[in-house]
């Protein structure tokens, strides 16, 4: 397992104790939330919810969903990018929570342990850990820190992790050290430090209140030969 620079993770939780955000779970459906995160994907906000009524709208309800094609679904979402793949996500989906709960719903995951339902919604085609890792966080609550390319581009670049770590990896790691039920907070404030200050195309160090520790800022470590 990679190590994680429990000083550096310690030292975030901090700052953003201080100035971050104090976000409160919202639990909410499983299924949906997993739906319309596959719907979502790539896709600007009002057109995932644009895309998401007139799924509902067409299908009204998840069986008549399981049972469409996935050609006449990719039409209903048409407005997201990868509308066939989307539709064929969502078909092995609702075929699988079926085989699994012998209903349209996931009402019964609830008592799975994280591991079960990390492996097992794994194991169908197109579903990703970012979505599963998610819907576990925001949707059941559990006290996981879900992974992204947000927070594998800020945890590299200040030298949490290191550069060539995989999402997977940094997931397991970061899951083993991360302090009792601070995931979800760590997390969103994570998303919203990437987007205003650590964004993919230059960030903006000069501001950044983490820049004393960073490994990229500082040219150090993973980072020394840029
Ligand atoms: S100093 Fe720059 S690279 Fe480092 S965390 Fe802040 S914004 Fe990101």
């Amino acid at each position: 397992m990679e190590a994680i620079r429990q000083d550096k993770l310690g030292y975030i939780l901090t700052v953003f104790r201080t100035e971050g955000i104090h976000p409160e779970i919202q639990l909410s459906n499983p299924l949906e939330y997993l739906i319309t995160t596959i719907v979502s994907k790539r896709v600007h906000f009002g057109i995932r919810n644009i895309a998401f009524k007139r799924l509902i709208n067409y299908s009204n309800n998840y069986e008549t969903l399981a049972i469409t094609d996935s050609d006449i679904i990719a039409n209903w979402i048409q407005p997201t990018k990868f509308a066939f793949n989307k539709a064929s996500i969502i078909k092995s989906l609702l075929t699988w929570t079926h085989q699994s709960f012998r209903n349209y719903s996931l009402d019964g995951i609830d008592s799975w342990s994280d591991e079960k339902i990390l492996i097992s919604l794994s194991k169908i085609k197109g579903m990703n850990l970012k979505t599963i890792s998610r819907m576990m966080c925001f949707s059941l609550g559990r006290d996981i820190f879900p992974m992204d390319t947000c927070v594998h581009r800020v945890f590299s670049r200040i030298g949490v992790s290191g550069k060539k770590s995989t999402p997977e990896q940094l997931f397991s790691s970061i899951n083993s050290v991360m302090p009792y039920w601070k995931s979800h907070f760590l997390y969103r404030n994570v998303l919203k430090f990437g987007q205003k200050f650590c964004r993919a195309r230059k960030p903006d160090c000069g501001e950044c209140t983490l820049r004393e520790i960073c490994d990229f800022n500082l040219l150090k470590n993973d980072w020394a030969s840029l």
